[in-house]
């Protein structure tokens, strides 16, 4: 064994490699410039870790392979073979390329399938690609494959006591799909070997491939040439900003005059070029009449899991577990809050919801920025529990949406950056924001909530309680001091 294990390409660098050369070959070569995962990131990691796990328990008597030792994981993997039982994580190598499969699951008289597992609800592109990288691995090592099969999650399955790992899984089998790929896999890898040890990094050369299949991690590094107010950040240009790039056209302020934007892409590159405020304060009065005292101010969080905690629930569902509510009477009124916060060891979803029908009466309007996530929530609430289905209904017909007067672009403040979200739209029209927060945004209050258990003290857990509480109760005390605001703008010529 003469190569060294960083100038192997393995599955997950073939996949990079294919997604872009030049990712490839920093891993290859300089790791260092890889940031570490960011909590989310991290999580994903490990929801697919679990996933795993889980799958090992459609093959009973299977054999774990452990991968401590590479070339111990090697010489096991080759010696269970003539056992004839399923190997997980079994390990191969030839000509410089090396995968590991999942589950190889024994067929016929000296076959073999490979089952790659997802925590994904659905087969990709890159499955295909993943999949074709192995069979090839293990044909050139001697491993005679029959057919490939994909186990990913099925997001209809709900959880009923024990997850079954046979309803858990769907299991398609890309046999097909896989061998067309066989001859093409075969030159990419020969390429990717030549790219890893070339003595330089080849150029970054951006695209949409930059996050597809996954969002690179390198975008910091490759996408520095950009400015802030670039013109990815239009709004609701999307990948339409590329045809730009293409033409040197970085920045929204060097757009030509005559190139065609929408209403609020104009609004916005006026903004931005006259550094001005844009208000249209008939618009912003026609918003808030349209609120009815008592105004509620709700904003509920979420967590949501590939394997669900609780029965009742799907995969990837999102299950609330907290809610900030702020009431005004009339309008001028000191607000009055109600929080709930789960204790994270049952399922909150009940309690939630008897805590939120006693605090939201039956009168007034119920505001929510971007309300068809709290409407989803409601919905989902009701059909879970009968016993709330109509109260739900009720509040969701009450709902008014404060993401629409800056949606609208009734107001654009050009620190928005080309985005009506609240994170945006609070610091710009009340300079309150999010940032010096221990918890600034809704997927990082799941992980918190999530984390709390498990290894931590009793002072820990409190902590993060209260960053939760302070993070939710932002958000609601927020919208107050937004509709202020606009409340203020309304009454300027
Ligand atoms: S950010 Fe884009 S160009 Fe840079 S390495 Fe990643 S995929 Fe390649």
């Amino acid at each position: 064994m003469t190569r060294r294990n960083n100038s192997l390409l393995s599955k997950t660098r073939y996949i990079a490699g294919m997604q872009c050369p030049r990712y490839l070959w920093v891993i290859a070569n300089a790791r260092e410039r890889i940031p570490q995962p960011d909590a989310g990131t991290q999580f994903a990691f490990d929801q697919g870790h679990e996933v795993g796990e889980l799958a090992k328990r459609l093959f009973p008597g299977g054999v774990d392979i452990p991968s401590e030792d590479f070339a111990a994981s090697l010489r096991q993997s080759r010696e269970l073979l003539s056992d004839r039982v399923p190997l997980f994580e079994a390990a191969f190598m030839n000509g410089g390329k090396y995968a590991r499969v999942d589950i190889l699951q024994p067929t016929g008289q000296s076959d073999w399938n490979i089952i790659e597992v997802k925590s994904s609800t659905k087969v990709k592109d890159v499955h295909y690609r993943d999949v074709a990288f192995q069979k090839h691995v293990c044909q050139q090592a001697g491993i005679s494959i029959d057919r490939c099969f994909l186990a990913h999650v099925n997001n209809q399955y709900v959880r009923n006591g024990e997850i079954l790992p046979d309803e858990f899984f769907d299991i398609v089998d890309i046999t097909d799909e896989v061998a067309t790929l066989s001859a093409a896999t075969c030159e990419h890898a020969q390429e990717l070997l030549s790219t890893m040890c070339s003595p330089t990094c080849p150029e970054a050369i951006v695209g949409t491939h930059c996050n597809d299949p996954y969002d690179c991690p390198l975008r910091e590094e490759c996408w520095d040439f950009l400015p802030d107010d670039n013109v990815f950040s239009l709004y609701r240009f999307g990948s339409a900003a590329y045809t730009l790039l293409d033409r040197g056209i970085f920045s929204i302020a060097d757009l030509p005059q005559e190139f065609p934007l929408t209403r609020e892409q104009q609004i916005q590159r006026n903004c931005l070029v006259d550094g001005a405020i844009h208000v249209e304060p008939t618009a912003i009065r026609s918003f808030l009449r349209s609120l009815e005292y008592p105004v509620h101010y709700l904003d509920f969080e979420t967590f949501s899991t590939a394997i669900p905690l609780f029965d009742g629930i799907r995969p990837y569902q999102q299950v609330p577990f907290q809610f900030s509510l702020h009431v005004v009477q009339q309008p001028g009124d000191t607000p009055k809050q109600y929080a709930f916060l789960g204790d994270a060891t049952c399922d909150p979803r009940r309690e939630l919801s008897a805590a939120l029908r006693a605090a939201i009466g039956s009168e007034g309007c119920i505001v929510a920025y971007s309300k068809s996530f709290e409407i989803g929530v409601l919905h989902a609430l009701g059909s879970a529990f009968p016993e709330y289905e109509v109260w739900a209904e009720g509040v969701c017909d009450r709902m008014v949406d404060l993401l629409v007067p800056f949606r609208g672009f009734n107001y654009y403040n050009p620190s928005q950056r080309g985005s009506a979200s609240l994170k945006r739209v609070l610091p710009a029209l009340t300079g309150e924001g999010y940032d010096g927060l221990a918890i600034s945004d809704g997927s990082l209050a799941g992980l918190a909530y999530l984390s709390c258990g498990a290894g931590m003290s009793a002072e820990e857990i409190q902590q993060v309680r209260a960053n939760l509480l302070e993070y939710c109760g932002l958000d609601t005390s927020g919208m107050i001091q937004i509709v202020e605001k606009l409340t203020e703008l309304s009454h300027s010529s």
